[in-house]
């Protein structure tokens, strides 16, 4: 079994067809998605559509939840606030109920996945350095676990102690636990615009965070031609 675990594709088309074309190149068998599907970009209808037409575990993002919910969106920065009024406009009853039916933390297999952490899953704080990865490891009954939220790709090992690797691939050895970022699909925010997802060889025992390029113009162009923020295309090509 090969995993494809991708995440925050934010309604970004182009790079969530890039992701899915090199994991079939990489012969990946099985799909998960870590959440927060919509919000940002141009694109959520569809890509939920293929989210749903792979019937693969999925976990709900902040993103996911906001997009459903009828609340004041006032506590948001302005830019995540048009986006997400823009977003809520698009979904229809049915994506609405898929949206609402997913869950926070689910187990795959062998492994688990949450959108933002272990400890507090529903209250979307942020995994930013071993402190916060320490507090998620408490509660990780699986090897491994994968995660988003950040944007940002990282591995974290415990072993006796608990740190991040300065690679982005990884041999799994016994006795010791994983706590993996894959970035974000549709938006990533570590200074590098390619697309982010990460494959698990379960046969192998290995992790590998990938990078593509993908169409990023064209994503761009849409997202202006929707009438959604100009900054939320700019940032694209910043990875930020
Ligand atoms: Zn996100």
């Amino acid at each position: 079994m090969k995993y494809a675990i991708f995440g925050d594709i934010h309604a970004n088309l182009e790079a969530f067809q890039a992701v899915l074309a090199d994991a079939e190149q990489q012969g990946c068998t099985d799909y998960v998605c870590t959440g927060d599907i919509v919000g940002y970009a141009s694109d959520p209808n569809e890509c939920l559509r293929i989210v749903r037409d792979m019937d693969c575990p999925v976990v709900k993002g902040n993103h996911d939840e906001e997009a459903i919910l009828n609340t004041s969106l006032d506590g948001l920065n302005p830019l995540a606030k048009q986006a997400m009024e823009w977003t809520r406009a698009q979904l229809n009853e049915d994506e609405r109920d898929f949206l609402t039916n997913m869950k926070l933390v689910r187990q795959v297999a062998d492994f688990t996945i949450v959108h933002a952490t272990l400890d507090t899953p529903g209250s979307w704080t942020y995994v930013t350095n071993k402190f916060d990865a320490m507090a998620s490891f408490s509660y990780q009954f699986t090897q491994l676990c994968f995660y988003g939220h950040t944007h940002t790709p990282r591995i974290y090992v415990k072993g006796d102690s608990v740190e991040p690797l300065e690679e982005m691939e990884v041999n799994l050895e016994m006795g010791r636990k994983y706590f993996i970022n894959v970035g974000s699909t549709g938006q990533p925010r570590d200074g590098d615009w390619r697309a982010s997802y990460a494959v698990y060889d379960a046969d192998n025992q290995s992790v590998e965070v990938r990078r593509l390029e993908y169409d990023i113009q064209k994503a761009q162009d849409k997202i202006i031609e929707a009438g959604l923020p100009e900054m939320l295309a700019h940032r694209l090509s910043l990875g930020k």
